[in-house]
């Protein structure tokens, strides 16, 4: 697999985005998280909701993980999906989780985006878009509360 040119951040986890929102060096709207999983809202989301679901370690892409690591990661990416789903009011949703630069990885840290549909945009072409960060925490809120 051809894997990101910018794969290895070269100040190491310290400089990989999710690792600073993991550690709270970088602020996110945190929807989910435990000891070893952290779920955040997408800073330009699909979809009023669409969430990020990451394991806590750094690993680029899904192939750095152990089996076991990745089931669980599942796990809890249905579990939110189940939150996210019920606080935005959706109709189904999607898991989206890319590999690699031929598959638009963008973020060199292993995550499965969660993202909820509505009937009426089956079949659109969905642009993303941008909330205000009242919105942001108003939607992450949502979700905590289906989840607690
Ligand atoms: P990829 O294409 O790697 O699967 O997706 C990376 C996702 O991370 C994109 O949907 C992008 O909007 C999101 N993203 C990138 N930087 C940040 C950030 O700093 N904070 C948050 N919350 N999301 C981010
Ligand atoms: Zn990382």
């Amino acid at each position: 697999m051809r894997r990101l040119a910018f794969s290895t951040p070269p100040g190491g986890p310290d400089s990989c985005i999710f690792c600073q929102i993991v550690s709270k060096k970088s602020p996110s709207s945190v929807v989910y998280e435990d000891d070893r999983y952290i779920g955040f809202l997408d800073i330009y989301p699909f979809s009023r909701g669409h969430t990020l679901v990451c394991p806590k370690e750094h690993g680029e892409t899904i192939w750095d993980m152990e089996e076991a690591d990745i089931a669980q990661l599942f796990q809890v990416a249905s579990k939110v999906s189940k939150a996210v789903v019920a606080a935005v009011g959706a109709d189904g949703f999607r898991f989206v989780q890319n590999n690699g630069e031929a598959a638009n990885q963008v973020v060199a840290h292993v995550h499965v985006h969660v993202i909820p549909v509505k009937m009426e945009d089956r079949g659109r072409f969905v642009e993303r878009r941008r909330f205000t960060s009242e919105e942001m925490e108003a939607t992450a809120r949502a979700i905590r509360k289906e989840l607690a």
